[in-house]
C-alpha cells in the first residue's frame, strides 16, 4: 500500500527523476526561480560515471547556477581545446574553444565530482533532494502523469508524491521515457567504449597541456582526458560489430590498437594503469517523443549521442536550463502545457540533429581537416560570415545559436499557444 513519507512533503511544482547533470540543473534553476521541487536518485552522491571532459556550451547553465567560480576554486582543469590525430594521412592538428565562441574554456573533471557540485547546488537554491530514492513508476489520471511512486533504500514500501509535471532525467535508465515513447537507435553509431584511467602519464607539450586528444586508428578512435595533473581517462571506440567480429575480449582489443596509436603511445609509454576496464555499448539514440500530458524528458533520457565531441554533459545541462524557463511559464500559464513543451522539444531535437549530423560525417576520416571546417561552415554559417575553422569550433563547442534552444521567451510561448487555439 503506497504511503506518504512521514516529514517529506508529497505534492511539489515539479518532480525530477534523477539527480545527474540534467536533473539538478533543471531542479537547481525551477527552484532558484521560485517553485517546489523534488528530485530523487536512485544512488548516493558523489558517485561514479562516465563522461569527464566538458565543452563551452556547458558553462552557460553553470553561470547561471552561479557554480563556474566553484568549478576554478576547486581546481577543475580547465579545457582549452583539443589535439587530434584525424583524417587523411593522420596528421596530427589541434583547435582552441577560444576561437568559436564566448567561451576560452570548458573543464575535465571526475564525474563524481562534477555531478555531486551541481546536485548540492540545486539543494542549496531549495530543491528537495532525496538520494538512494528509486523511482518504480509513474502516477497516472487518465492519460496524464501526475507523480511518482518510488522506494528508498532500507525503508518498507512504497512512496507517492504527486507533481503539476514530471521531468524524466533519469539519464539511460530512461524511467519514464521507457513506458511512454519508443526510442529510435542510431545505427551508424552503434559502437562500443572500453575505458580505464592511468596515472603518470606524459602531458601534451605546451599549448597542448591540458587539451583532450582524440586520436584514430584503423577501425577506432581513443580519448585521452587529463583529469588532473596526475591522472588521465582513456578510451577506445568501436564499432560494436567490429568488436565482436574480433573475437578478442574488450580489454585485449584496448591493449592492441593502443600500440597503433603515435602519440597516445607516446603519452602512456611510463604511465601505470590505475583501475579497471569499464564498458559501454550501443548508446546513440533519440526518443521519438520528448513530453507528453504531465512529463517531460531531459539529457540522456531524451536523447544520447557517441561521445566523439563530449556533448553529452553540455547538451543534457543547456536542456535543462531551457527547460526550466519553458517549466515556469507553465506552472504561471498552464493552458500552455503542451504547446511550450511542442516547442521545447522542437528546439532539442534540431540542436541534437544538428550534433549527430556533424558527429556522423566526422567519422568519416577520409578527409582533410578543411573538409571538416567547410563542413560545419555548410551547417551554422551558410553566409560564410567567419572563418570555416571558426565554425569548426563554435559547432563542436555546442554555441551555434543557430536553434532558438538559447532564446525561448515567453512572447513565443503565448504566441504558439493562441495559433494553436485558433
Ligand atoms: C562511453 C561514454 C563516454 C562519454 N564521454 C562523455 C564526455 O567526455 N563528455 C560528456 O559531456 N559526456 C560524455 N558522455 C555522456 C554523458 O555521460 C551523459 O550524456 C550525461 O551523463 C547525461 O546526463 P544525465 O543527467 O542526462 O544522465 P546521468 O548523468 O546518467 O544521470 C541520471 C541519473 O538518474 C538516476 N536514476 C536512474 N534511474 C533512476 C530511478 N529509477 N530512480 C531514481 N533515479 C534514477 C541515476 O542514478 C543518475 O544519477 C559519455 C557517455 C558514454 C557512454
Amino acid at each position: 500500500m503506497p504511503s506518504t513519507l512521514y516529514g517529506v512533503p508529497d505534492e511539489f511544482d515539479v518532480i525530477v527523476i534523477g539527480g545527474g547533470p540534467a536533473g539538478a540543473t533543471t531542479a537547481g534553476l525551477l527552484a532558484q526561480r521560485g517553485h517546489r521541487v523534488l528530485v530523487l536518485d536512485r544512488e548516493r552522491f558523489p558517485r561514479y560515471h562516465v563522461g569527464e571532459s566538458l565543452i563551452p556550451a556547458f558553462m552557460r547553465p553553470m553561470q547561471e547556477l552561479g557554480l563556474t567560480e566553484r568549478m576554478d576554486a576547486r581546481g577543475f582543469e580547465r579545457k582549452y581545446g583539443g589535439s587530434l590525430v584525424w583524417g587523411n594521412n593522420q596528421i596530427p592538428w589541434n583547435f582552441s574553444f577560444i576561437k568559436g565562441g564566448a567561451y576560452a574554456y570548458a573543464y575535465h573533471t571526475r564525474r563524481a565530482d562534477l555531478d555531486c557540485l551541481i546536485l548540492d547546488r540545486a539543494r542549496e537554491l531549495g530543491a528537495y533532494v532525496l538520494e538512494e530514492a528509486t523511482v518504480k513508476e509513474a502516477i497516472m489520471v487518465g492519460e496524464r502523469v501526475t507523480g511518482v511512486r518510488y522506494s528508498l533504500r532500507g525503508l518498507d514500501g512504497v512512496h507517492e508524491a504527486r507533481a503539476k509535471l514530471v521531468v524524466d532525467a533519469s539519464g539511460q535508465a530512461r524511467v519514464l521515457a521507457r513506458k511512454l515513447a519508443d526510442v529510435e537507435w542510431h545505427e551508424d553509431l552503434r559502437n562500443v567504449a572500453v575505458w580505464t584511467y592511468f596515472d603518470n602519464c606524459e602531458r601534451l607539450p605546451g599549448d597542448e597541456y591540458t587539451n583532450i586528444l582524440i586520436e584514430g586508428v584503423d577501425e577506432g578512435w581513443f580519448w585521452a582526458i587529463p583529469i588532473d595533473k596526475n591522472n588521465i581517462s582513456v578510451g577506445y571506440v568501436t564499432r560494436s560489430a567490429t568488436a565482436s567480429e574480433s573475437g578478442e575480449a574488450l580489454n585485449e582489443l584496448f591493449h592492441r590498437e593502443l600500440g597503433n596509436t603515435t602519440k597516445l603511445k607516446k603519452m602512456l609509454a611510463g604511465a601505470s594503469q590505475c583501475a579497471g576496464f569499464r564498458t559501454a555499448r550501443d548508446w546513440s539514440y533519440h526518443s521519438k517523443k520528448f513530453h507528453g500530458d504531465g512529463w517531460v524528458l531531459v539529457g540522456d533520457s531524451a536523447a544520447f549521442v557517441d561521445p566523439l565531441f563530449s556533448t553529452g554533459v553540455a547538451l543534457a545541462t543547456l536542456a535543462g536550463s531551457t527547460l526550466t524557463r519553458i517549466i515556469d511559464q507553465v506552472i504561471q500559464h498552464p493552458e500552455i502545457e503542451s504547446q511550450a513543451l511542442k516547442r521545447y522539444a522542437t528546439a532539442y531535437s534540431d540542436f541534437f540533429d544538428e550534433i549527430r549530423t556533424f558527429v556522423e560525417r566526422f567519422y568519416d576520416r577520409t578527409k582533410y581537416k578543411e573538409f571538416y571546417f567547410s563542413l560545419a561552415q555548410e551547417m551554422i554559417d551558410p553566409e560564410r560570415k567567419n572563418e570555416p575553422s571558426a565554425d569548426f569550433v563554435t559547432l563542436i563547442s555546442g554555441l551555434s545559436g543557430k536553434h532558438p534552444m538559447f532564446n525561448i521567451t515567453l512572447d513565443d510561448l503565448i504566441a504558439d499557444a493562441s495559433a494553436a487555439a485558433e
